[in-house]
Formats: C-alpha cells, structure tokens, sequence
C-alpha cells in the first residue's frame, strides 16, 4: 500500500464516521431530541448547532468528556504509590 491508498483510506473513514454522525443527528430530529446535550439535557446553543450540526453534546459537557480520561489516569497513578508516580509526573506535564 503507498501514501496515496493511506491517505484515500484515512479520508473514506473520515467520510464514513461524517455520515454516521450526519445519521445519528437526522434520527435525533426525526424523534424531537435534536439539539439536546445527550449528557446534561439542556439545549446546545445554536451557535454551537450552526457549527456543528451534528454536535451531541454542549461544549461544557464535550469539554468534560475530553478531560475525563486523563483524571481517571491521574486516579490510577495516584492509587499506585511509587509505582504510578513516573506516570503521574508525565500526566501532570500535559
Ligand atoms: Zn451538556
């Protein structure tokens, strides 16, 4: 495979993941939850919406998510002592 069937396959799943949330936010207006943060429930301002039309969460709880995974990382390090300190010293560095 060379750069070029890499970069057409990247761009195809890039397209594929683009229809699935186009998809999913055609099925959320089809049933009246379009709009709504699928975390908190209230509604995703329209600014947000204009932007991103297929967002399902408000910026505060998309905001959340990203972070979450790195806390629970910091959590794993921190119950491990000596062990996890290495990896909660690079965790504290990002
Ligand atoms: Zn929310």
């Amino acid at each position: 495979m060379n750069a070029g069937d890499d970069i057409g396959l990247a761009l195809a799943q890039i397209q594929g993941d683009m229809l699935e949330r186009i998809d999913a936010a055609l099925a959320r207006l089809a049933d009246g939850r379009y709009g709504d943060c699928a975390e908190c429930g209230t509604p995703i301002p329209s600014q947000r919406l204009r932007a991103l039309p297929f967002a399902v969460r408000c910026r505060e709880c998309e905001a959340a998510r990203e972070i979450e995974p790195a806390a629970r990382l910091r959590r794993w390090a921190d119950e491990r002592g000596d062990v996890g300190a290495k990896s909660r010293r690079a965790l504290d560095a990002v």
